[in-house]
């Protein structure tokens, strides 16, 4: 299927790792021009490298999203450079595992800060841009947001407000035809996802129990699927689709594990 996604200008936050990495590879694949927006300067310039190197348009541009100036200047550079923005994928996040008990209030704002300020600051930042180009959005959630994780409470708050946003941003941006999606991860195995394991007694046995409750073949959902969901929701392929939520995760969160055990 062409997904009719050549030239589109698709700005990735957190772009050079994990999913967003998947996001920005596929979106080239297709045609389409990925705009790397990531913190660590070195990882997003390998990319951008690589992409380039086989013949594919791409740009990088290196903020720290917690800060509000920094969402500004990504979405100036991009039309600086490319001049449009079609496609705004809000990717980037930590859970950094600010829980209830143990973490200070003053920790749980700053959370919200790196997770989900810049959610809404590239959003209001893009519009006029998105606007004129008719385009989307596509909010990377979790499942953590319908389901809870325990310990990490701010992170969760901002995969929640993620998913009101989803349905606040459809409504309000109906008159302009700017469709807003939400998709919602639940295990992937990406350098976050690695570190958390890597934080636990036995991460192999941990990861084998994991899977083993995946309805869906008991494997994790790979990067690459997760994106193929974003880009066909970035497509006018899905042009009657907004405000949805998308779990792609082999039926992790809604299907009865029962049957597998
Ligand atoms: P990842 O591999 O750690 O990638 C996240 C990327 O975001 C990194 O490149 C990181 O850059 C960047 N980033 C984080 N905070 C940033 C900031 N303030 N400014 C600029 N860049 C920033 O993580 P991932 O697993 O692919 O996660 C991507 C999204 O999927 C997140 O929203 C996450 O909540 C969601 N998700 C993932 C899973 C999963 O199983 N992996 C499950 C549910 C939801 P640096 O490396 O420079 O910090």
């Amino acid at each position: 299927m062409d997904l009719h996604l050549a030239n589109k200008v698709i700005v990735v936050t957190g772009g050079a790792s994990g999913i967003g990495e998947a996001i920005v590879r596929g979106a080239a694949q297709e045609g389409a021009i990925p705009v790397i927006v990531n913190r660590r300067l070195e990882r997003g310039e390998k990319l951008v490298a690589e992409l380039k190197q086989a013949g594919y348009q791409c740009l990088f541009v290196q903020a720290d999203l917690s800060e509000i100036d920094q969402c500004q200047r990504a979405v100036q550079e991009t039309v600086d450079q490319l001049g449009r923005l079609d496609v705004l994928v809000n990717n980037a996040g930590i859970n950094d595992g600010v829980g209830l008990e143990s973490g200070f209030p003053e920790a749980f704002m700053q959370s919200l800060q790196n997770n989900l300020q810049h959610y809404y600051s590239l959003a209001h930042y893009a519009l006029p841009y998105l606007k004129k180009a008719r385009g989307n959005i596509i909010n990377i959630s979790s499942k953590t947001a319908v389901t809870g994780q325990g310990g990490t409470s701010a992170y969760v708050a901002a995969k929640g407000a993620q998913l009101a946003l989803t349905r606040e941003w459809a409504t309000e941006l109906l008159p302009h035809g700017i469709r807003v999606n939400a998709v919602l991860p639940a295990e992937v195995l990406t350098p976050m996802y690695e570190t958390w394991l890597n934080s636990l007694a036995n991460p192999n046995e941990k990861k084998a129990q994991i899977e083993q409750r995946i309805p869906l073949d008991q494997r994790m959902t790979t990067a690459q699927e997760i994106a193929d969901t974003v880009l066909f929701l970035a497509s006018d392929r899905s042009s009657h689709t907004t405000g949805q939520l998308l779990f792609p995760d082999g039926g992790y969160t809604h299907l009865d594990r029962a049957i597998h055990s």
